[in-house]
C-alpha cells in the first residue's frame, strides 16, 4: 500500500514507523527542512509513550535531553490568590527537549523504511468524489491508498477536504490558543523562588495564560492568549515579568518562536475514504493544559493497528480507528474543554472569587482540570454559593462537558454518514461558545 502523510507532526511519524515496518510504503511529505523539525524548547509529556513509539525504554532516554520540573503554582488573575502544587517522586512532572524528541521519532521512522521529502509544502488533498486518493504538493501531485494528515492546526489538508464529508474545518474563537515562549539567561547571585513553576491566569487581564518558570540556567517564559498576540503585546508582558522577575536576563538562550495549540474538544469525524488525521490536525489536545504529544502519539499507535488489520482504508476501515479514539481519549477531552470554555467565558473577577474561595483547588488543577468531577464541586457548593453565577458557570461547563464526554464515547458503531452528521449534531449542542471580540 501506497501512504502519504503531511506532515513529520509526532502521530505522523510513530504511525508511518509502524506501517512502513509491516511492509507498506511510507513518504512524509514536510514543509520545513530536516534540521528545522522541532521546536527549541521542553514539553511536558508521558516519557513510557516513546517505549510503543521508538522501542526506547523511559530508562534509556539520553539524560541530557529531560529534566525535573519543579512544583507548580497557579496566580489568580488578579495575583492575590495563588493555588499551589507539590509533586512527590511519582508525580513529578518531567519535560524534553522537543527537537531531540522529533530526532528521535524521525531516526525511527526511517530506520522502519519510512522515505521524508523535506522543504516540500503539501498545498490540498487530491480527491475523487468522497475519497482522498493523495496530495498536491509544491512539487507535483502524489497518489496514495492512505493520507495520513499529522499537517497541525491549520492543515490545509483538513480544510481543503470536500464540505460533503461533515469533516469540521475552521476553528472558531476560543479553540486556538496562540503562545510565544522565550527561554533568557538566569541572572547570578538571584534568590531562587521557593515555587520555580509559575502559571498566571488571564495575565494582565487579557484572555489566555503566561506562564514563567525559573530554571538553574533560564528563565522561561511563555505569554499566551487565545487572539494571536502582537510583537507590541508580547515586549509589553515580558517588560512586566522583567519588572516582578528581577532574576530574568536579557540574552535569549533558547526559543523564541511562536506556535498554536488547539484548547478544543477533538474533531468528531476525523477520517474518510483514504484519509485520516492525527494530533493537531484533529485537535487532539487536553483543552486545560494543551498537552498533545501524548494524544498524538495514542493516536498514531491506534491509527497504525487499525490500517495494519483493516488494509482497505475504505471510510468503514478508518472509521474504526475515529471511534476507537473517541472511546479511549476523545471522550475526556471533550469533558475537559467544556471545563476550559466555562472559565473563559467567566469575567476575571469571577475566576479571582473561585481561587479565593477555594472552589478551585490545587487537586483540580493539577491533572490540569482532568479530575474536577461534578460531585467533588458539589462538595464547594457552600464556599461557591457566596457567588452563585460563577458556581453555577463552572458546574455548567462541566455538565456541558459531561454530556459531550458520554456522547464521543458512544460514536455510532458503524460507518453511517446520517447516523454520524446526528451525533456531530447532537455533540455540538454542548458547546459553549466564546463570543467574538
Ligand atoms: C508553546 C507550546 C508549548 C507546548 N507545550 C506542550 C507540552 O508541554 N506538552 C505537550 O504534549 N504538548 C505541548 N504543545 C502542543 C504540541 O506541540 C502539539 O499538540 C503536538 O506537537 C502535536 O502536534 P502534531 O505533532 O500533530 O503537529 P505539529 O507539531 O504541529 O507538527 C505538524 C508538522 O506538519 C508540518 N506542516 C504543517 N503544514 C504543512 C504543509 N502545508 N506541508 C507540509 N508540512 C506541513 C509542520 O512543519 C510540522 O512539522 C505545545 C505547543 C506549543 C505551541
Amino acid at each position: 500500500m501506497q501512504i502519504l502523510i503531511a506532515g513529520a507532526g509526532h502521530g505522523g511519524l510513530a504511525a508511518g514507523a509502524m506501517l512502513a515496518k509491516a511492509g507498506h510504503s511510507v513518504t512524509v511529505v514536510e514543509q520545513a527542512a530536516r534540521e528545522q523539525l522541532g521546536h527549541d524548547w521542553e514539553d511536558r509529556f508521558t516519557f513510557s509513550l516513546l517505549a510503543d513509539a521508538l522501542g526506547v525504554a523511559e530508562s534509556d532516554l539520553p539524560r541530557e535531553i529531560w529534566r525535573d520540573r519543579g512544583d507548580c503554582t497557579f496566580v489568580s488573575p488578579n495575583g492575590q490568590t495563588h493555588v499551589d502544587i507539590h509533586f512527590d517522586a511519582n508525580s513529578r512532572q518531567r519535560v524534553m527537549w522537543r527537537k531531540p524528541l522529533h530526532r528521535l521519532l524521525l531516526e525511527h521512522a526511517e530506520a522502519c523504511g519510512v522515505r521524508f521529502l523535506f522543504e516540500t509544502q503539501v498545498t490540498a488533498p487530491l480527491t475523487e468524489g468522497l475519497r482522498v486518493t493523495g496530495l498536491r504538493t509544491r512539487a507535483g501531485d502524489m497518489a496514495a491508498d492512505l493520507v495520513i494528515d499529522a499537517a497541525g492546526a491549520f492543515s490545509p489538508v483538513r480544510t481543503g477536504l470536500p464540505e460533503a464529508l461533515g469533516i469540521e474545518k475552521s476553528p472558531r474563537r476560543g479553540d486556538l490558543f496562540y503562545a510565544r515562549r522565550v527561554y533568557f539567561d538566569r541572572l547570578p547571585d538571584a534568590a531562587a523562588p521557593e515555587i520555580p513553576f509559575e502559571v498566571y491566569l488571564r495575565h494582565a487581564g487579557e484572555a489566555g495564560l503566561s506562564w514563567f518558570c525559573t530554571n538553574p540556567d533560564s528563565v522561561d517564559v511563555l505569554i499566551g492568549r487565545i487572539d494571536p498576540l502582537t510583537d507590541a503585546q508580547f515586549e509589553a508582558h515580558l517588560a512586566q515579568f522583567r519588572a516582578s522577575h528581577p532574576w530574568m536576563g536579557t540574552r535569549i538562550v533558547h526559543g523564541g518562536q511562536s506556535g498554536v495549540i488547539p484548547v478544543r474538544r477533538p474533531l468528531t469525524r476525523m477520517t474518510a475514504d483514504g484519509y485520516a488525521a492525527v494530533g493537531d490536525s484533529a485537535f487532539m489536545t487536553t483543552p486545560m493544559n494543551g498537552m498533545g504529544i501524548d494524544l498524538s502519539l495514542r493516536a498514531g499507535k491506534l491509527l497504525a493497528e487499525t490500517v495494519l488489520a483493516h488494509p482497505g482504508c475504505t471510510a468503514q476501515d478508518l472509521w474504526l480507528y475515529n471511534r476507537a479514539f473517541h472511546r479511549l481519549y476523545g471522550g475526556d477531552t471533550a469533558k475537559n474543554a467544556g471545563l476550559k470554555s466555562a472559565l473563559l467565558r467567566l469575567p476575571a473577577q469571577d475566576v479571582d472569587f473561585l481561587f479565593a474561595a477555594r472552589v478551585v483547588e490545587s487537586s483540580d488543577l493539577a491533572g490540569g482540570g482532568q479530575g474536577v468531577s461534578v460531585p467533588a464541586l458539589l462538595g464547594k457548593l457552600r464556599r461557591g454559593m457566596k457567588k452563585p453565577s460563577a458556581f453555577f458557570a463552572v458546574v455548567n461547563g462541566l455538565m456541558r462537558g459531561g454530556r459531550a464526554a458520554k456522547l464521543y464515547k458512544n460514536a455510532p458503531e458503524t460507518f453511517s454518514p446520517a447516523a454520524i452528521a446526528q451525533w456531530d449534531r447532537s455533540i455540538a449542542r454542548f458547546d459553549l461558545p466564546i463570543e467574538s471580540r
